[in-house]
């Protein structure tokens, strides 16, 4: 029995597919033709089912409309050489979810409901599966609060659905950012920790306004001093500083990224020291100021890594070097397309397989 046999299907009519431009697909643009729903209510989960992507009955009263109980993941599945398709690191995701549900008291999802979804969605529109280098399938989890109540209170109904899209290769250009001195994405104690929605909502404005002075993001940093590095956008942020890979250490303020966490790994197995802890403004000063600071960039599912070229700290510009082929954050980009792809032996057990037959 395969996977998509324990999940009932409502198939499309007619796919979408032919209308995909696969070599200019922008991210996020087309979803796949199926979508995963499951509704929580009567105080459990019940069996998710596939059917056509398309639009949900909703009242506009939804509590996470008003209240904000909405969380996502986002993960991506890649088609390795022999074939198959691996979806990256499911298990971390899944527990991730989790602790945003938590974080915004909302009800938990079983790991094999999890699983089971991704794989027969995955299974399903596999054609949507890009083949291109450097291309994936992006995967987006929803859980969002769908009770139709005023008042404000905790959702006693709730709705899991996944999307998914395909997605071309992320462009490189190196990006400019700026380190942010006002506003603030999240402090200690708050929901930095939780993918949840109005975490983004909330960066929008101070974005815009880094935007407008010709930044392509802003640097988080900590809510109370604006003094030491938090990350960036939907992005972890990473620097080669004297020669070790250096990450700010993971506070409630800031997202636990997957990325981060794999490059990490795989930086300590190919011998580059890797250190996570506080990184304040003046140690990027002083890195700039000495030439040891050599790299930056951003770390994320979407771009897997973003090159930062720019730093704007205290309304200076410090710019890095440019990188290369022999960048630390180019050879282990590679690295990780090699293991995703099954290029490389998936040491970790980071790749989930499913078989296309
Ligand atoms: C999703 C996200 C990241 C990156 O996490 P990955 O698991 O590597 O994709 C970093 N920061 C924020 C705020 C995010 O939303």
């Amino acid at each position: 029995m395969t996977i998509t046999e324990t999940i009932p299907v409502e198939r499309i009519a007619t796919s979408r597919i032919s209308e995909i431009d696969f070599k200019n697909l922008e991210f996020g643009k087309y979803i796949s033709d199926h979508m995963v729903v499951a509704e929580y209510r009567d105080k459990k989960w019940h069996a998710p089912v596939i059917k056509p992507y398309g639009e949900m009955a909703m009242t506009p009263a939804i509590l996470a409309l008003h209240y904000g109980q909405a969380v996502f993941e986002g993960m991506k599945a890649f088609r390795t050489v022999d074939g198959n398709i691996t979806i990256f690191r499911i298990y971390k995701h899944h527990q991730r979810l989790n602790r945003s549900l938590e974080r915004m008291c909302m009800p938990a999802i079983r790991e094999d409901m999890f699983v089971q979804s991704l794989h027969a969605l995955v299974e399903l529109d596999r054609a949507w599966v890009p083949d291109d280098e450097g291309s994936a399938l992006y995967i987006r989890p929803v859980v969002f609060a769908s009770e139709s109540r005023l008042g404000v209170k905790i959702s006693d109904q709730y709705k899991f659905v996944v999307m998914t899209s395909p997605v071309g290769p992320y462009f490189n250009k190196p990006i400019k950012v700026k380190v942010e001195e006002t506003y603030v994405r999240a402090a200690e104690g708050g929901t930095g920790y939780a993918k949840c929605a109005g975490n983004y909502g909330g960066a929008f404005y101070p974005t815009q306004l880094a935007r407008q002075q010709g930044y392509d993001q802003v640097l988080w940093t900590d809510a109370k001093e604006h003094n030491y590095i938090d990350e960036s956008g939907a992005m972890n942020v990473m620097f080669v500083l004297n020669g070790k890979l250096v990450t700010p250490r993971l506070t409630t303020a800031l997202l636990d990224g997957v990325t981060r966490d794999s490059i990490l790994t795989l930086a300590n197995e190919t011998g580059m020291p890797a250190e996570e802890r506080r990184v304040s403004l003046d140690d990027l000063i002083a890195g700039f100021e000495q030439g040891t600071l050599t790299e930056a960039f951003g770390a994320g599912t979407a771009a897997v890594v973003a090159p930062i070229a720019t730093i704007n700290i205290h309304g200076k510009d410090y710019h890095l070097p440019p990188v290369t082929d022999a960048s630390f954050q180019m050879r282990i980009k590679k690295k990780l397309y090699n293991i995703r792809h099954g290029i490389e032996p998936d040491k970790h057990n980071w790749n989930y397989t499913i078989v296309v037959k």
